[in-house]
């Protein structure tokens, strides 16, 4: 077995792994699977170190890290190619800018965001460990994703969508076979709803991080990211943040590479991308608060950052502050302005989320919160062409 166990993130109270679990049965915060460290490689009589060797020669998919993932050895992972995804290096958009820009494009993976890591894994853990009916809430891409997951592992999804949620999502998820229902609110009163009803209905709750393995799914951003910069993290990561899985993946991934001894202990400094007319985060940051309150009359173009209340924003809050970075928050107009800028750029139609980044990485530039000469990672987690009527509108 790879996962040894399952932890809370808060009071640190066990739970088993071998059944379905949602939140810590103490405290109700996230649980974190346990990745037997020592026994990695062992299965393959491989070193750790000799494993990251090894690994050049396998698949292009974020289960090429198969050994650092909770699913066991003999249990079939639910794949549709998700991972394996391209760092470009972004020249033309950082002239001027003097950095040494990188995107990491994840528009590329299946339903074309990287709620495609995390959905793999955690359908094919929830797959295995006898789940039938799978909910989720989704303002965005989480929705496509479960659905094209569900569908291979014959599974049913059940996704709740506001309704103001772009009509590509909730045409994608109807198409993929999914029951979907349109609710007059957020994302946090879909959630609300499947929470009422999940126990009648035998649905098992698969929302960010309120079951422990979409965070595993994406904390091989990390990996691969690491892997491809030849094991060097970079010095700064720019994340466009709603639920925080990938901030907080990641941050577990590099602390499993250097217990691996993979890396060493030099960290990027992390920095947290929002939307102005949703940024809890940004604001909890600067207040110095640990846990961030409920952003009210959430509203912004970038449904994967309207997130109004995250479950996990104590971890994201001290990430941001261990790894000396920080959070931002860019409007609207100025994403969907910047998407054209990286587009004519760099040949890449980046979804609005990811055009977050780059509007801000100008403004962390301009007041020298990152310094001239520092290798930078945008996140692009999605693409443009799901967000058509953003570009009309304006
Ligand atoms: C979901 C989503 C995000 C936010 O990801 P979290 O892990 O929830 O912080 C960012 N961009 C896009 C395109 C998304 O779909
Ligand atoms: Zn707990």
């Amino acid at each position: 077995m790879f996962v040894t166990h399952l932890e809370c993130t808060s009071c640190g109270l066990r739970h088993d792994w071998s059944r379905l679990q949602n939140l810590c049965t103490a405290c109700g915060k996230p649980l974190f699977a346990v990745i037997d460290l020592g026994a990695v490689g062992k299965l393959d009589g491989l070193k750790p170190s000799s494993l990251r060797e090894t690994l050049r020669a396998r698949e292009e998919s974020l289960w090429r890290y198969r050994e650092l993932l909770p699913l066991p050895k003999d249990a079939e992972p639910i794949s549709l190619g998700e991972g394996g995804t391209p760092l470009l290096p972004a020249k033309k958009f950082a002239a001027g800018l003097d950095v040494d820009l990188w995107i990491k494009d994840e528009s590329l993976n299946p339903t074309q965001s990287f709620k495609a890591r995390g959905m793999s894994v955690s359908v094919s853990m929830a797959k295995y460990l006898g789940a039938e009916k799978l909910a989720v809430p989704s303002a965005g891409n989480a929705g496509g994703a479960l659905a094209a997951y569900a569908a291979r592992a014959g599974l049913e999804a059940h996704i709740f969508m506001p309704r103001d949620t772009p009509r590509a999502n909730i045409i994608e998820c109807r198409e993929l076979g999914a029951h979907v229902t349109l609710i007059d609110g957020l994302i946090t009163d879909c959630g609300a709803e499947i929470s009422r009803r999940k126990e009648k209905e035998g649905w098992f709750d698969m929302s960010t991080l309120k079951e422990p393995y979409r965070v595993e799914g994406k904390k091989t951003l990390g990996y691969e990211m690491a892997e491809q910069l030849n094991w060097k993290l970079p010095g700064v990561i720019l994340y466009p943040t709603g639920g925080g899985t990938g901030l907080i993946g990641m941050w577990k991934a590099f602390d499993e590479m250097e217990k691996l001894g993979w890396i060493d202990q030099k960290r990027p400094r992390m920095f947290s991308v929002q939307a102005s007319g949703c940024a809890p985060i940004v604001r909890a940051f600067e207040a110095g608060e640990k846990f961030a309150g409920e952003f009210a009359n959430a509203h912004t173009v970038a449904s994967g950052l309207r997130v109004p209340k995250a479950i996990g924003d104590f971890l994201m809050l001290k990430i941001l502050r261990e790894s000396n970075g920080g959070a931002i928050a860019v409007e609207d107009e100025e994403m969907i302005r910047t998407v054209r800028e990286v587009g004519s750029a760099e040949g890449l139609f980046v979804a609005p989320e990811g055009a977050a980044c780059f509007a801000a990485l100008k403004k962390l530039r301009a007041s020298e919160k990152i310094d001239s000469g520092e290798q930078v990672v945008i996140f692009n987690t999605g693409s443009g062409i799901k967000y058509l009527d953003v570009f009309k509108s304006i």
